[in-house]
């Protein structure tokens, strides 16, 4: 990385869309522009507003930093977002928070684990509260099978509960009959067993969301909490004094920042950084890729049984790696079967993975390889067909912030310490969410982490 210290106190990142100069006065917190009137575009005055910590991108991981910062410390909080919260990954999220797939001693092992137990926490707390963590977020604890079909994914299996096991958790490896048992409607063969984790959970990635946003906004009131939505960042801007960056600047507001800023863009979060750097001689390339899925929702399908969530065994290479099928130039489509039920007795089945950049259009024949895979292990739904369906299924599209090296970026920018990054969960987000924002905030804060941040920091995608 290269980190000259350019004279720039400001930085259009749109200079296409809005032509304005700006002229930072950093010790009146004030900001005078004089803007080319035939330019100015979606300009609106500006207003000027000051927190100790800017978050920008307001979809799970930004919105729990933004909560464990209200719940933990006295800070103030501004939550900033180009869209609204369940406009990104986060919406299409089918919402299992699963160790199944997780290998022991991975990248991604502890985040995981403390941020489920993390989890388990807040879901009760909620009941200590008199409230119902399934009607708040949609929480069941339904447990996970890992489903394989054939001797090497046995084999597989079994030496994975040992991990398992030896790791502290609960599973189980289930020959065929005892999977059969657990879940009737699953093609159970000589060949189909399974690792079962009965402690397991899911939420449900919309509930969460608006019950989080709610908590957030109880500290609004007190001055602590504010949401600034539909309003893309375009820039940040340096201090004169030490060239620390110390606001965020959208179209209508200026946002100061005391203490922190935090970046949590999921896979936007490349591009907006170097769009925000590239003018101070600043290079910082966070190679965090826009990973699209499909999964489909089936409205009221109880003629279904499942009794836990369902993972096919090669979920766990789809989602490590780049997919199977390579035939579609860089595409990369892979489908792995995912299957759950969620609060509102829906069924959730997915999903894909494929780069096509940031396109978030239903591709139909992504909706039936999905269709078809799925079918492969539940016989029931071969008899219908996805048109007879399409009164009452919904598709959701979301793309994962990929990283290449299978790990999320957790940490402060090397040279700008008061700019952090929280990004690239790819397909766990969720489930990494509680643990994510728990390290940002002990960051922030200075106070030791629960859990070893080094594997996530920023400077691995600078020194590769
Ligand atoms: C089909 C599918 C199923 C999934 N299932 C699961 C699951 O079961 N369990 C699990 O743990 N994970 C799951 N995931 C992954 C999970 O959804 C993501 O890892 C997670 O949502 C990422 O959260 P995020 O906050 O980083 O990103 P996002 O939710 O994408 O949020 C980023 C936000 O940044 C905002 N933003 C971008 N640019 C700007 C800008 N310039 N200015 C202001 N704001 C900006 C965006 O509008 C967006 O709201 C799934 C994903 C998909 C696609």
């Amino acid at each position: 990385m290269m980190i000259s210290s350019s004279p720039t106190t400001f930085f259009n990142s749109h200079n296409n869309t809005l032509s304005s100069t700006f002229t930072h006065h950093h010790h009146h917190h004030s900001i005078s522009f004089s803007s080319n009137k035939n330019k100015v575009g979606p300009f609106c005055a500006s207003a000027s507003r000051s927190f100790d910590v800017v978050i920008v991108g307001a979809g799970v991981i930004g919105l729990t930093i933004a909560q464990q910062l209200l719940k933990d410390s006295d800070l103030s909080v501004a939550l900033v977002d180009k869209d609204i919260p369940c406009s990104g990954a986060t919406g299409a999220g089918q919402g299992y928070l699963w160790m199944s797939h997780k290998t022991p001693g991975s990248a991604t092992w502890d985040l995981t684990w403390r941020s489920h137990r993390l989890w388990k926490m807040f879901a009760e707390s909620l009941r200590e509260q008199g409230l119902n963590p399934l009607v708040e977020l949609g929480w069941k604890k339904t447990g996970s099978l890992l489903v394989g079909r054939s001797r090497a994914e046995s084999d597989m299996l079994k030496g994975r509960v040992k991990q398992l096991n030896e790791a502290g958790l609960k599973a189980e490896y289930l020959s065929s009959s005892d999977l059969f048992k657990q879940e009737p409607d699953l093609l159970v063969d000589e060949d189909s067993t399974a690792a079962f984790l009965p402690d397991d959970c899911q939420l449900d990635a919309h509930l969460t969301v608006a019950h989080i946003e709610k908590a957030n906004r109880n500290f609004a009131s007190e001055g602590r909490y504010a949401e600034f939505y539909n309003e893309p960042v375009k820039c940040f801007i340096r201090s004169d004094s030490n060239g620390e960056v110390n606001a965020v600047q959208t179209f209508k507001n200026t946002l100061h920042s005391k203490k922190a800023i935090v970046v949590a863009a999921g896979c936007w979060t490349g591009c907006l950084i170097q769009d925000l750097f590239r003018n101070w001689g600043f290079e910082l390339d966070v190679p965090v890729k826009p990973r699209k899925g499909h999964l489909l929702e089936l409205q009221n399908l109880n003629f279904l049984q499942l009794n836990h969530g369902l993972m096919e065994a090669g979920y766990v290479d789809h989602a490590a790696m780049s997919g199977l099928e390579s035939s579609d130039h860089g595409r990369d489509l892979s489908v792995s079967m995912t299957a759950t039920i969620d609060a509102g007795g829906n069924l959730l089945i997915g999903s894909s993975r494929e780069f096509v950049g940031f396109n978030t259009d239903l591709d139909e024949s992504v909706v039936s390889h999905i269709w078809k895979r799925v079918g492969e292990f539940f016989p029931k739904l071969k008899t219908l067909s996805l048109s007879d369906l399409s009164a009452s299924r919904k598709v959701r599209i979301g793309l994962r912030p990929y990283m290449p090296d299978g790990k999320p970026v957790i940490g402060p920018v090397p040279g700008l310490k008061n700019v952090y990054i929280a990004a690239g969960h790819e397909g766990g987000g969720l489930s990494m969410a509680l643990g994510t924002a728990e390290m940002v905030v002990d960051m922030i804060l200075g106070s030791p982490g629960k859990v070893d941040s080094a594997p996530y920091a920023v400077h691995r995608v600078i020194d590769q």
